[in-house]
């Protein structure tokens, strides 16, 4: 999006919080290991091309979509930087991939044996998924890992870079089936390097895995929410084991602000009744923005204090209860910091009863992203 915009809801986004993230991570790293810097879904919500271009200059040495469409987004901006798409490609659109050097992620002989009948100009580069527990996608036995390395083995335009498995529950408090999924992906990996001497790369850490076990990565992690300095769960956030600075803010203005008699109905279907002389503030978001309509009730900041959002939440606007009369205009912040008040992704989160990691890609591109850093 343009950086100017005309509308008075915007979403900051803190460049300088990105770098620190990734160098809070770097610091518990060892040598040998390498970030994946996971951009996808736009970022996770914070601007696909300005944080992966952030993240690159930061250390990040790859970056991670989930889509083709994603990977030449970034392609098409200039980043010319190693890009793994974690999720599944058809093979009619391999060429594609190829072209702009970009690795797919495989895991079915089927897949493989179609991609053989296809020529390519540059080798396609391939990291495969193996399944050790997360039950979504990958190869989930040693006879299957076998099966797949033959096909693989026979075919002279793919290249096998990288292999990959992903855990269900790194960020819970017990850790009794992170370690079974990780006693599965030693066994496959043993297994793998018995059949395939070429070097490969290997990585199998999320935040809540790299934050916890830093000196067991292998060579690269792949870093997604706590980039953007959220932590992946309270558990792994009680652990204090990382400081992250949360990248993404929310904003807004006053665009009315009126004293409203006691007894009067506010917004839709009359669910707020006022029980004074009271001053309402309208704010110009709504659910047409992703600001759910779940969030009435929920509090907002302004003069840094707490304000409670009443009446339904609109498609384009919602209404405030103000302490008391306020200039049209004024700053309102709906996430993030305001004179030394803040409320948090996480308190989002846990009003709407879901996770941090929902609340940035849910509020959607009709609302500017202002780069900072
Ligand atoms: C999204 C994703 C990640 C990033 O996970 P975070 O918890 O955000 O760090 C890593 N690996 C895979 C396969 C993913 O899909």
């Amino acid at each position: 999006m343009a950086d100017h915009f005309y509308r008075q809801t915007w979403v900051d986004i803190d460049l300088d919080a990105i770098a620190y993230n990734i160098k809070q991570i770097k610091s518990k790293l060892p040598q040998q290991s390498d970030i994946i810097a996971v951009v996808k879904a736009d970022s996770y919500g914070h601007g696909s091309v300005q944080v992966a271009e952030k993240a690159l200059e930061s250390g990040a040495k790859m970056l991670a979509v989930a889509l083709l469409e994603e990977a030449l987004e970034l392609r098409e901006a200039g980043i010319n930087a190693p890009i793994l798409v974690l999720g599944w490609v058809s093979p009619s659109f391999t060429s594609v991939a190829a072209e702009q050097d970009i690795t797919l992620t495989f895991y079915q002989k089927a897949w493989l044996e179609e991609v053989m009948n296809y020529s390519f100009k540059n080798k396609l580069k391939l990291h495969m998924k193996w399944d050790t527990g997360m039950g979504r996608v990958g190869i989930r036995s040693e006879s299957e890992l076998t099966d797949i390395l033959h096909v693989i083995k026979e075919n002279n335009n793919m290249e096998l870079t990288g292999v990959y498995t992903h855990f269900a529950t790194a960020d819970e408090e017990d850790l009794t089936y992170f370690y079974q999924q990780k006693e599965r992906f030693t066994k496959l990996l043993s297994s793998f390097k018995e059949q395939w001497q070429e070097p490969v790369a290997v990585h199998i850490g999320n935040s809540a895995a790299s934050i916890r076990f830093p000196k067991e990565m292998h060579n690269y992690i792949r870093f997604g929410i706590s980039m953007y300095g959220l932590y992946p769960s309270k558990a792994v956030k009680n652990e204090n084991l990382i400081h992250l600075k949360q990248a993404f803010s929310l904003h807004s203005r006053l665009i009315h602000v009126k004293n409203v008699p006691t007894h009067e109905s506010i917004s839709y279907g009359r669910t707020y009744i006022t029980n004074d002389k009271e001053w309402i503030g309208t704010i110009p978001i709504g659910y047409g923005d992703g600001w759910s309509r779940k969030l009435q009730g929920a509090s907002v900041l302004v003069d840094g204090k707490r304000m409670p959002i009443v009446g339904r939440v609109c498609m384009d606007q919602m209404m405030v209860r103000l302490d008391r009369e306020y200039k049209v205009g004024t700053e309102v912040t709906l996430i993030g910091e305001q004179k030394n008040n803040r409320i948090d992704m996480d308190e989002v989160a846990d009003y709407l009863g879901t996770i941090n990691y929902e609340i940035p890609c849910m509020i959607n591109n009709r609302v500017p992203r202002r780069f900072k850093g």
